[in-house]
C-alpha cells in the first residue's frame, strides 16, 4: 500500500464530530514502517489534534526517529496542507520529510517544508 493510500485509509477514522472535517496522515520511517494517524477532536473542541501530529507521535512513541515522508488527505478537500503547528512538528522531528499533498489516490503533489514554513522557529 503506497503512503498516499495509509492516508486516505487513516481519514476514514476520523474522530471529527463538531467540525465533520476528516483528515488522515500516514508518516514513512526510514526503517520501513509506516504510522497513521486521523485528526481527534474532544465533543468540547477543548482537545483537538491534528492528523498529521497523531502519525508522528504514532512513529515517535514507537521508536521511529528518522522520517522520510508523512501524506495527509483530507476527503473534504483536495488542497488540504498541514496546519502551522504540524509543520512546526515537522520542522523540529522530521525535517527532511518529502511532504506529501493527496487529493487522491492518482493526485498527489509533492511539497517541499520550505515551501510551507519557509522560516520555521528554531529554539
Ligand atoms: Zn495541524
Amino acid at each position: 500500500m503506497k503512503l498516499a493510500e495509509h492516508a486516505i485509509a487513516a481519514s476514514q477514522r476520523a474522530v471529527c464530530a463538531v467540525s465533520n472535517f476528516p483528515v488522515g496522515a500516514a508518516v514513512q520511517a526510514a526503517d520501513g514502517r509506516v504510522f497513521e494517524g486521523c485528526n481527534v477532536e474532544s465533543p468540547s473542541l477543548l482537545h483537538v489534534v491534528c492528523a498529521e501530529r497523531v502519525a508522528l507521535l504514532a512513529a515517535l512513541s514507537a521508536g521511529a526517529r528518522e522520517i522520510e515522508a508523512i501524506a495527509v488527505h483530507a476527503p473534504k478537500r483536495a488542497d488540504i496542507t498541514p496546519c502551522g503547528l504540524c509543520l512546526q512538528m515537522i520542522a523540529e522531528f522530521a525535517p527532511a520529510a518529502r511532504i506529501l499533498l493527496v487529493a487522491d489516490r492518482k493526485n498527489v503533489r509533492e511539497v517541499s517544508l520550505a515551501d510551507l514554513l519557509p522560516n520555521a522557529f528554531r529554539l
